[in-house]
């Protein structure tokens, strides 16, 4: 039993059977597939011991190092047994990603099913639990944090309604040992915490995990020197991690007999070790011969195009360690637009070394780069940004038909404001206009085309995969049928103003 409990809502407390583009699944609303399937398919709940996962999200395992380590009475537990451990418990910390489902993939799959995604669902499950509610009447202090939190600013009525205590907005470490003080001595917390660029903790201050993270993810650096007007990470100074303490977390999950996979988690893993944009190759060579020696299964988590495109031989050398044991690899990357003119305004050092108006170039030499190493990108294009010309958006059209070739998803995500756009108008999807909607469709196809092949590669080799391929295939029909109505809504509407 323990004085501090961490949690996360059940679509976060999962491992996705082991593949992080299963993830996605939980952006989506309901459909035809009944729930219990869903869940199954896509977030099946992760193994546990006494109410206790296995693994748990990094973030939530950075919190808790934090707070072993300042000697806090700790303890992360699945969301379905908070009932067995809550009544001893006098705070709730919960990790949030996309508490509402507001965040740009499930905004966008609103869109087409209109409907609430399970994330957001889900979440409020959690926050529904009788458990909490009673224990909150008895004085539990809930204190929330992760890169969900912006989301709250939107929803000050349920802040209100389910008695949120404090919001933590930021990068954790250095701060969250004295909230939790603040929380235990009964004193009043703020509302809402947003972490100064002075707390934000040093390499030394960051703690190792101490338990495993879900999917073995670990942390290779923060930050991000590229300085993207609509992102919020380059907002904090970019710090890698020597070998050492990344080889040190790889342990903590190899250990546990729950991981033999790794996942290196940066903004740019081709970056690792550099100072600026241009990949520094003996350590991200080292680092990847010093992993592949340990680890089963590999992927990384974000990678730029730029970097790929800058450095093919470096790539390609990379790609060989990494097939040494697998023939591919999964990541996520932006590629945002096709317009070189919007790339300027938007995104001016996103193709560095190149110059911003090369940033198509760069995206199909790049997309070219990976299709050939066998590294499989999850791309996203930002839908609706302030600044977004149609002369854009056509730019962005004629990029797709170049990309069609290259084994990938391409998913569009309406504009949210967060970074230096964080004072700017959402993205609706009644402003979606003719060129947003065919831009939507050619994603789609792309999608369609690639997918079947994407899910007999992410599924190969599981004793369940003749059972439940099927299922993800019939999803994806799911999508194609709803994409095609949502077409004939355009054609209607088109026909009603001609
Ligand atoms: S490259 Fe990615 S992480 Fe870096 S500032 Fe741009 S959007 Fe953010």
């Amino acid at each position: 039993m323990a004085e501090v409990l961490l949690t996360a809502d059940r679509t976060l407390m999962s491992d996705y059977h082991h593949n992080v583009f299963l993830g996605f699944g939980t952006c989506a609303p309901p459909n035809v597939i009944p729930d219990w399937l869903y869940k199954f398919l896509f977030f099946p709940p992760i193994k546990t011991r006494d109410g206790i996962p296995i693994a748990a999200p990094y973030g939530l395992r950075k919190v808790e190092a934090q707070l072993l380590k300042k000697g806090f009475d700790v303890l992360t537990v699945d969301p379905d047994h908070l009932k067995e451990y809550i009544d001893d418990a006098k705070v709730l910390g919960i990790h949030v990603m996309d508490p509402f489902g507001i965040g740009p993939a499930s905004s966008t799959f609103a869109a087409i099913f209109k409907k609430e995604p399970f994330l957001a669902q889900y979440f409020h499950v959690l926050m529904e639990k009788p458990e909490i509610r009673r224990a909150k009447k008895h004085g539990l202090k809930i204190i929330v944090g992760g890169p969900g939190v912006w989301q709250f600013k939107y929803r000050p009525e349920f802040v209100e309604k389910y008695g949120i205590d404090c919001i933590i907005d930021g990068e954790a470490e250095k701060v969250v040992g004295k909230i939790l003080q603040v929380a235990l001595s009964a004193d009043v917390l703020p509302q809402h915490y947003e972490v100064s660029v002075k707390e934000t903790p040093s390499l030394e201050e960051i703690p190792d995990i101490v338990n495993p993270s879900i999917n073995g993810l670990v942390e290779i650096g923060r930050g991000c020197c590229r300085g993207c007007k609509f992102c919020s990470v380059t907002l904090r100074p970019l710090r890698w991690y020597p070998y050492e303490k990344i080889m040190r977390e790889i342990n903590v999950n190899l250990t546990s007999e729950y991981a033999s996979n790794t996942c290196l988690h940066a903004e740019d893993v081709m970056l690792y070790g550099s100072k600026n944009t241009i990949p520094n190759d003996e350590k991200l060579i080292q680092l990847h011969e010093l992993v592949m020696k340990k680890c089963e299964g590999f992927c990384w988590s974000h990678c730029s195009l730029a970097t790929v495109a800058s450095k093919p031989k470096l790539f390609s050398k990379i790609a060989e360690i990494i097939q040494q044991k697998q023939p591919w690899w999964g990541v996520e990357i932006g590629i945002e637009t096709g317009s070189p003119e919007l790339a300027k305004k938007l995104m001016p050092a996103k193709a560095h070394p190149f110059k911003a108006e090369e940033w198509p170039e760069v995206v199909r030499t790049g997309m070219g780069l990976m299709h050939d190493n066998n590294l499989i990108p999850a791309c996203t294009l930002i839908v609706g940004v302030p600044e977004e010309t149609e002369e854009d958006i056509i730019k962005t059209i004629e990029l797709m038909d170049d990309l069609k070739s290259f084994r990938s998803l391409i998913v569009p995500l309406f504009f949210v404001p967060m970074g230096r756009l964080k004072d700017k108008d959402w993205f609706k999807k009644t402003e979606m206009n003719k060129l947003h909607k065919e831009l939507l469709f050619k994603c789609l196809e792309h999608g369609f085309y690639w997918i079947d092949k994407l899910i007999d590669l992410s599924i190969a080799g599981k004793w369940y995969t003749t059972l439940i391929r099927p299922f993800y295939k019939l999803f994806v029909e799911i999508i194609r049928y709803k994409a095609r109505s949502l077409d004939q809504m355009v054609v209607n509407s088109q026909l009603r103003n001609t």
